[in-house]
């Protein structure tokens, strides 16, 4: 074919037309470019099984250190900004609790490093009882010498920099990212304040109250790829109780998601399951099934519809006083020391010794709720060991789809219901004197917490 002089002018002018259309798409700034309106997200995960046997934390009846590793304990951090510069982190822990003071120097740091307020961070534990006792925390249960007193506390501040270090890396590594969220659901968790571990058999028909959902966040970069999982579970993290370092379920669930989604970085968050135990338990293959079991319902979830998160976030953070009973004279105390023996006498003894040092007990404690939203998805993170009601609760004020998460900040006791501070026993009463409060919750605890709940939801909008 012949092209003549009239249709390679004619060509020309196209061309130049196009190149002229190119140049204004890209050669215009709008007002707010595209990358400003995406989720920024960053992830960080660092190794922190002890290099040396310590002390397990979470049960009164180990007698000696930890003998090996089963999995190894991870942190991990996932920080998001949102479309106008917000920031917040979230740290998971394959440990026992973060302790009041252990928890508030990391916050101090946080804060001082990186500009990041209390509301701006979660640090969550798993509530693993198979990992290192961190710091003091529960220190009278236990009946290690000062020696291995001394090895917990340089981890504890091995740690602490490790938690540190970690949210600054999550932070460094900041980019475009897309949030989904969903809930899935994994029945193995069992009430146990109303169930009877022994009796349980395949038949017995379960009572409740239980929480089998699976919260899930997703965090994928503009192309699909997905680099970070957050999941949750509202179960005590104790299928296992040896002498092995291991995350217990949570930590085979974070290792199979890995497996599973390689590149993909999965973070377990514990929610309210104070009053709930993975049954049965007691063996590593029970612990690991346990594990698949939730890998597989996070999948499900992930293969699933997700709702798609805008990018806004907004935090908040509170404490209220939480009213103690009255605590028990000094006379009663010491009446106690004398009759009884093993941890309870011990736990309290540092009753007693708390009233010498300062003169008094405490009357109250300042608990803390904080709540995030993301998008459209609400997530509550409450401290303490909270019983399963309150997700129940919270669920029934805020919706289904609401993340509910325990075990943040602070475990500074259980935290009952009013049915379970009633109903007494280990979470309603008994628990309290290993935490070193002098007396149960005085009523009406329940009705406090959410109040809380409520007037920091409120502060989200
Ligand atoms: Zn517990």
């Amino acid at each position: 074919m012949l092209i003549g002089k009239k249709d390679t002018l004619m060509i020309a002018f196209i061309v130049v037309f196009l190149i002229l259309i190119h140049v204004n798409s890209y050669g215009e700034e709008p007002a707010s470019s595209p990358g400003n309106e995406v989720w920024q997200a960053g992830v960080a995960s660092v190794d922190i099984t002890p290099a040396e046997p310590l002390w397990l934390g979470g049960y009164a009846a180990r007698t000696k250190p930890a003998e090996g590793t089963l999995l190894p304990l991870h942190a991990k951090a996932l920080a998001l900004r949102d479309a106008s510069g917000n920031r917040a982190v979230l740290v998971t822990a394959d440990i026992l609790d973060f302790p009041k003071a252990f928890a508030e120097r990391i916050r101090a740091r946080v804060e001082a490093d990186y500009g990041l307020a209390r509301a701006e961070l979660i640090l969550s534990a798993s509530h693993t009882h198979s990992a290192p006792i961190i710091g003091t925390s529960l220190k009278c249960i236990y009946t290690f010498n000062e020696q291995e007193e001394q090895k917990i506390m340089a981890y504890a501040d091995g740690l602490e920099t490790k938690i540190v270090a970690l949210v600054g890396q999550a932070l460094d590594s900041l980019a475009p990212a897309a949030l989904y969220s969903g809930n899935g659901i994994a029945r193995f968790a069992v009430n146990r304040r109303n169930n009877k571990e022994g009796a349980l058999t395949a038949t017995t028909a379960l009572q409740g109250p239980m929480d089998h959902a699976v919260p899930v966040l997703k965090i994928a970069r503009p192309d699909g790829t997905v680099v970070a999982v957050v999941f949750g579970y509202a179960c005590h993290a104790t299928t296992l109780d040896g002498y092995e370092y291991c995350g217990d379920y949570p930590g085979f669930a974070q290792a199979a998601l890995e497996t599973q989604h390689p590149g993909v970085t999965a973070l377990f968050f514990a929610g309210c399951g104070a009053d709930q135990n993975p049954l049965p338990r007691r063996s590593v293959a029970l612990a690991r099934q346990y594990g698949a079991t939730l890998a597989a319902a996070v999948t499900r979830v992930l293969e699933d519809p997700m709702t798609v998160l805008e990018p806004r976030l907004a935090t908040t953070y509170g404490e209220v006083d939480v009213a103690l009973e009255p605590a028990p004279d000094i006379d009663t105390l010491r009446q106690r020391v004398a009759d009884t023996g093993g941890y309870e006498q011990r736990c309290t003894q540092a009753l007693l010794d708390r009233f010498e040092r300062e003169g008094s007990l405490p009357s109250s404690y300042p608990y803390p709720v904080q709540a995030w939203r993301l998008g459209s998805q609400l997530l509550v993170a409450l401290g303490g060991e909270v019983v399963v009601g309150y997700a129940v609760a919270v669920k029934e004020r805020f919706g289904l789809e609401t993340f509910v998460m325990g075990y943040a900040n602070d475990v500074l006791a259980y935290i009952p219901t009013e049915d379970v501070l009633k109903g007494g026993g280990y979470e309603g009463q008994s628990a309290q004197m290993i935490y070193g409060l002098p007396a149960p919750w005085a009523s009406g605890i329940e009705a406090r917490i959410l109040a809380e709940v409520e007037a920091r939801v409120k502060a989200l909008q």
